[in-house]
């Protein structure tokens, strides 16, 4: 099936209904949860809720949309963004990269073959570099800043889901710490190995629901201020080629969607000058399902 020639504005609700009935049958034949963060691997398997927004305003959904998570990774195109809004183009990207990678979201390995300095800003070790750079004393003050500036600028409720950073400090996660240690080495990092991994931890927390997740995708999909637009171009560019880590380049050419995914199972899609599509699915073939058989 695919989403017709004409875009979201001739997407109607039964079509929507029908692609995700048909990706949830296809899912339910797959697909686990995470179980590294102990907080996500309780969600039930089964939950899930898509929103789809046009320019026009119209919002199609499906699903429950009272469930809310945790971004996780489907916050680090937000932080670039800010990132990019505060600083400029030219600053961030003497942190950071803009090259795709095929290896996955948390390698250690592809950092240091590319000299300690991260590949891209939807990597671990990217998105690590960026959150030395927020402006704040701490990691809640850094993520606060962050929080208040999304929830103004893109009209969403996002909160810092305690409960899941309470999960996620409980393991300590030694491949992100041992990619900060290798930052900091290499001279990317700007605050100490403890804020950032703290600010990064706080950041992937901050949690909504798939409304608050197309809140978010419309941000990237400006009308008027022209720095924000070449803003949101270079983030859209990078979610293309770099969004789903190493599945990027098969995906860009299924679907061909600007898409970032979180282990959560956020799902989020711009269409360019059209609209988002957030998606929520804690499984994770589910999850993936659900794009292929919505826009493939
Ligand atoms: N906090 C998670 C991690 O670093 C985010 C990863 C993700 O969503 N891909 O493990």
């Amino acid at each position: 099936m695919k989403v017709p020639s004409t875009g979201l504005q001739s997407l109607t609700q039964s079509q929507l209904d029908a692609w995700v009935m048909q990706a949830q049958i296809h899912a339910r034949s797959g697909g686990k949860l995470p179980d590294y963060i102990p907080g996500l691997a309780e969600a039930d398997p089964d939950w899930l809720a898509v929103q789809i927004r046009n320019v026009n305003g119209d919002i199609y959904t499906s699903g429950d949309l009272t469930l809310s998570f945790p971004l996780m990774s489907a916050v680090k195109p937000f932080v670039l963004l800010y990132l990019l809004e505060q600083l400029g183009a030219e600053r961030v990207f003497d942190h950071v990269g803009m090259l795709p990678s095929d290896r996955p979201f948390n390698s250690l390995a592809q950092l240091r073959a590319y000299e300690g300095f991260p590949r891209n800003s939807m990597l671990n070790s990217g998105a690590i570099a960026l959150m030395s750079l927020l402006p704040g004393t701490d990691g809640s003050s850094r993520c606060e800043n962050l929080r208040q500036w999304l929830n103004k600028n893109a009209d969403c409720h996002l909160f810092l889901d305690e409960l899941i950073l309470e999960s996620v400090r409980s393991l300590q996660n030694e491949t992100n710490i041992a990619i900060a240690r290798e930052l900091a080495d290499s001279g990317y990092l700007q605050a100490s190995v403890a804020v950032t991994i703290d600010t990064y931890n706080q950041l992937c927390c901050l949690a909504g629901t798939v409304g608050d997740l197309a809140s978010l995708g419309m941000l990237l999909v400006p009308f008027g201020d022209r720095v924000l637009a070449e803003n949101c171009r270079i983030v859209k560019a990078l979610m293309t080629t770099c969004g789903l880590y190493e599945r990027s380049g098969s995906f860009a050419v299924q679907v061909g969607l600007p898409t970032k995914s979180g282990v959560s199972g956020a799902l989020l899609s711009v269409v360019p000058g059209e609209g988002a599509i957030a998606c929520y699915s804690p499984r994770s073939m589910q999850q993936e399902t659900l794009s292929r058989v919505c826009f493939c």
